[in-house]
């Protein structure tokens, strides 16, 4: 029984594919109804093949998802002389400069 549903859910699967080709998910932004259907336009319109729908996907998710590393960190670090506390901004690729109190000059690392 359960390895019936599973074919026919694979047959049904195929059938999508080949009754239309051009039938891929569009992750729609929540927005007004126009929007969607100027997107949903757009896309009968410029008649993509699904590679390229997929590329774009892909690229789309690519720039999303891309890790921003070139931030200054900022490094807070209390003295272990007067517990003052220093806030140091660090530039991406430098390294960490050794601590100094403000307060009251107290130099360690
Ligand atoms: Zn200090």
């Amino acid at each position: 029984m359960g390895e019936m549903t599973r074919r026919k859910r694979e047959i049904v699967g195929l059938r999508n594919e080949r009754d239309f080709p051009h039938l891929v998910e569009l992750a729609l932004q929540p927005g007004s109804f126009r929007s969607v259907f100027l997107e949903i336009d757009t896309f009968h319109r410029d008649r993509m093949t699904k590679a390229e729908l997929r590329a774009q996907g892909i690229q789309a998710l690519a720039q999303v998802t891309t890790p921003i590393i070139k931030l200054p960190i900022k490094i807070r670090r209390q003295c272990g002389r007067c517990g003052d506390f220093n806030s140091v901004l660090v530039q991406p690729g430098q390294a960490v400069p050794a601590f100094k109190c403000s307060a009251c000059g107290y130099r360690a690392g």
